[in-house]
């Protein structure tokens, strides 16, 4: 006869055991960034469950009903944490009211400052935990930014750019970089970071990137290197068929922008696109645009944000590199 497996019972020890193993796999970033996260969902074996750092404190979303019932002995287990000085809960996400669950934001352990100050390779920006998008940051795209950084040249453009994230890294390398976003609140940290750097050759432009992009192909400009990472235009299924001609505008237009020889990096982070969809977007967008473009690399997430092979929503970001060799 078989015997019964052991019975896990998941109370305050388990979640100190779970976020203490999740914190030694992320010892290697210590080097790089102060900034990263600790926790990914599914990813981490805790569905549900986001916990980023950013430097001595922690930002955490409780995103499921189930979840939000073990909160005490989530909470203990992250104020026990070296080095930590406050835990700030961003459960404003809208996936909460589709739980059932209310939304807020609130200081749960000690006080998380305003603005903390990021440190990104050789860039350093400030980021907002309590009024910034998702947890303040988009930790995400960190090894893109850094490998796109290594790439800059000339003139660069940075649409959607949020805090002036991938422009910050353009501008070290670059003549003149044009920072895109509609969000005047991010775009103002933008700026903030910018003097933070020494850096005084970033624009920033508060537009919609579509009309922005349209106008600028019209009059014929010219970068050599250009980022596109929107948001997620498919935020469902349902939305799939439109959130792809979106997709497919905005890199149409970004293709038509390139010098020759120029680079475009194009992200989505649309749980619902594949990434052979998302390259089959790119297929469409190269043909209609006209130029004749080379898949350099693929590019996804870092390592703080695990993809579980067998949930393949886990496994939410892509982007390409291309090389317009006409
Ligand atoms: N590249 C950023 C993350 C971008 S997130 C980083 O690495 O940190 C997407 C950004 O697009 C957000 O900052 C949002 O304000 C902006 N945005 C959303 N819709 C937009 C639009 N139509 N035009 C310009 N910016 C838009």
């Amino acid at each position: 006869m078989l015997e019964r497996d052991a019975e896990i019972s998941i109370d305050a020890a388990w979640w100190s055991r779970s976020m203490a193993r999740s914190l030694a796999r992320r010892a290697p970033l210590a080097d790089q960034t102060n900034a990263y996260r600790v926790v990914h969902g599914e990813g981490d074996g805790l569905p549900s469950l986001v916990v980023d750092r950013y430097d001595r404190w922690l930002v955490v979303q409780l995103l499921s009903a189930g979840l939000e019932a073990c909160r005490n002995d989530v909470l203990g287990a992250l104020s026990v944490i070296p080095g930590i000085e406050g835990i700030l809960l961003r459960n404003d996400a809208a996936v909460r009211t589709r739980e059932g669950l209310d939304r807020s934001v609130e200081v749960v352990s000690g006080s998380v400052p305003e603005e903390i100050e990021v440190r990104e390779g050789s860039i350093r920006y400030v980021a907002a935990p309590h009024t910034g998008q998702k947890t303040g940051g988009f930790l995400d795209q960190r090894e893109n930014r850094l490998r796109v950084g290594r790439m800059a040249r000339g003139r660069a453009l940075d649409c959607f750019s949020y805090h002036g994230s991938f422009a910050l890294h353009l501008a070290r390398g670059a003549e003149s970089v044009v920072s895109i976003d509609s969000s005047a609140a991010a775009l103002e940290r933008g700026r903030a970071n910018a003097l933070l750097n020494g850096l005084e050759n970033i624009e920033f432009v508060q537009a919609d990137a579509f009309e922005d992009l349209r106008r600028r192909e019209r009059s014929r400009e010219r970068f050599d290197v250009v980022v596109v990472d929107p948001p997620a235009f498919a935020k469902s299924r349902a939305s799939l068929g439109s959130a792809i001609r979106g997709y497919q505008e905005v890199n149409l237009r970004a293709m038509r922008l390139l010098a020759e020889g120029g680079m475009l990096f194009s992200a989505s982070c649309s749980h619902h696109l594949s990434l052979t969809r998302f390259l089959d977007i790119l297929v469409a967008a190269a043909a209609d645009s006209g130029r004749r473009l080379v898949l350099r690399e693929i590019l996804g997430q870092p390592f703080d944000h695990p993809q579980l092979l067998t949930i393949p929503e886990s496994g939410y970001l892509k982007g390409a590199l291309l090389e317009a060799v006409d």
